[in-house]
């Protein structure tokens, strides 16, 4: 028998026979190394690609545990979408196909209220929902998690991104605290690491893509005249073509010529540094981190306190002060065990000092054989939308994203992260729906309350 075989799990013969059923021959690797410990009752923080079978994973763990003759609401799966609960609910329901009478229900944000009052009084063994939705009922006391036994947080991390994680900790609050506890992520921040250590307990840790091997950094130097730099940066753009990246710069002067050279060059570039009111520094930050802007100039003291998963690529226009600072700046590149590539330009005068920088891993190149790219562009995914309203004004996450996908009919892949702040939000939508969600926010209501809207 294969290790990958469903029959080695403990799991009932009509189950074994449905997952035949429906065409699932072998478990994928996250389901076969994270099932066991599921199955055993443990919590579990798992960390596996799209696609890779992850509500199965949790899925065949529901509904093994499962008591179909005690009408209670059992599990909870919290999802960041309408559609991905639907997803999930459509799944479970596949999964479900040989136990009778296995009530799956969808409580998410954008769908009327009523409605769902109707159908909890009809009673669940599994609810799958949006965070914000999901506490609407339990503050209602129209939902009740008092037999509950099981939490599944999936894409933990773009329920995160979406700013849900104060109303998942209120949710937290309405659950038995004796429960299994399962989150899925397909990123591990600190973020992620720290709600596990706060609502988990020994929770066995799981990976299927590794993210404990050393940052693969590869760390390119160029040694090119001042009056090259520009060209040479706009060049390792257009060959390396980073979804994001960072440019360090030394000066705020130069910051800010190289961010609007950038932009006349057609590549989107906002500039941060020390002189920013600090409202401003909030814009780019955010901006960048919800991918309105693929290319930020920055100083080093500028940079701080940036949170960015995904990081492609780091330029040094100059050559760090210190090599602790090199070290730093890099680091933020390859982060979650995805490649990062970092460039460093060396101005003639710094040739001596980029001699302690040689290694045998490091490549020093010639910059000629960057090829020029005619009619290169750099235009960001998303454009990002203000709402003069924010946690004072009791905004939340869920409100902005039941406004868009409700009212306004967007769907929920088309939108980014949202932050919420205490008098703003900002919530970053894909660049072609922008001019639409703009145009429905500004005519429509949040939380029944008009609020001035712009594009950043
Ligand atoms: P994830 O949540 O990890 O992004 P899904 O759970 O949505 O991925 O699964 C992706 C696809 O793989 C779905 O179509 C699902 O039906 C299918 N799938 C899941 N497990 C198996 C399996 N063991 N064998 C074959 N297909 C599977
Ligand atoms: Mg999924």
């Amino acid at each position: 028998m294969n290790k990958t075989d469903f029959s080695t799990l403990a799991l009932s013969k009509e189950m074994l026979h449905n997952l035949s059923e429906i065409g699932y021959k072998e478990m994928t690797p996250i389901q076969a190394q994270s099932l066991p410990f599921i199955l055993e009752g443990r919590d579990v923080i798992a960390q596996a690609k799209t696609g890779s079978g992850k509500t199965a994973a949790f899925g065949i763990g529901v509904l093994h545990k499962l008591q179909v003759k005690k009408f209670r609401v059992q599990t909870l799966i919290l999802c960041p979408t309408r559609e991905l609960a639907d997803q999930v609910a459509k799944e479970l329901r596949m999964l479900a196909r040989f136990a009778h009478n296995v009530k799956i229900l969808t409580l998410c944000g954008g769908s009327a209220f009523g409605p769902q009052l109707g159908s909890l009084h009809h009673g669940a063994h599994i609810v799958v929902g949006t965070p914000g939705r999901i506490l609407k009922h339990l503050k209602k006391e129209t939902l009740s998690l008092e037999d509950m036994q099981m939490l599944v947080l999936d894409e933990a991390d773009r329920m995160l991104d979406m700013g849900f994680s104060e109303e998942i900790n209120e949710v937290l609050a309405f659950t038995p605290k004796d429960k299994q506890t399962l989150l899925f992520s397909a990123t591990y921040t600190d973020e992620i690491m720290d709600i596990s250590a706060k609502i988990q307990k020994d929770a066995m840790n799981i990976k299927t893509i590794s993210t404990e091997i050393a940052n693969s950094i590869t760390e390119r130097f160029y040694e090119v005249q001042n009056s090259q730099k520009i060209s040479t940066l706009i060049n390792i753009l257009s060959n390396f073509k980073p979804e994001n990246v960072i440019v360090f710069a030394n000066t705020k002067a130069e910051v800010v010529e190289i961010a609007q050279t950038l932009q006349k060059n057609k590549i989107d570039a906002l500039a941060i540094h020390g002189d920013l009111e600090q409202y401003e520094r909030n814009d780019v930050l955010v901006q960048f981190a919800n991918k309105s802007c693929p290319v930020l100039v920055a100083t080093d003291v500028a940079a701080r306190g940036l949170d960015i998963k995904e990081l492609s690529m780091v330029v040094n226009y100059d050559l760090p002060h210190s090599q602790e600072i090199y070290t730093h700046r890099i680091g933020r590149t390859a982060r979650a065990g995805e490649e990062g590539l970092a460039f460093t330009l060396i101005s003639p005068y710094e040739v001596d000092k980029a001699d302690e920088y040689k290694n045998e891993t490091r490549l020093f190149e010639d910059a000629k054989e960057l090829k020029e790219m005619v009619g290169f562009e750099m235009k960001p995914a998303y454009v990002t939308l203000v709402i003069e309203g924010g946690k004072k004004d009791k905004v939340r996450a869920g409100d902005i994203l039941g406004a868009l996908t409700g009212e306004a009919g967007l769907e929920g892949s088309f939108i980014g992260k949202i932050d919420i702040y205490d008098k703003q939000s900002y919530v970053a939508v894909a660049s072609s729906k922008v001019d639409e969600a703009h145009e429905k926010l500004k005519n429509g209501k949040i939380k029944g309350k008009k609020f001035s809207i712009w594009i950043l």
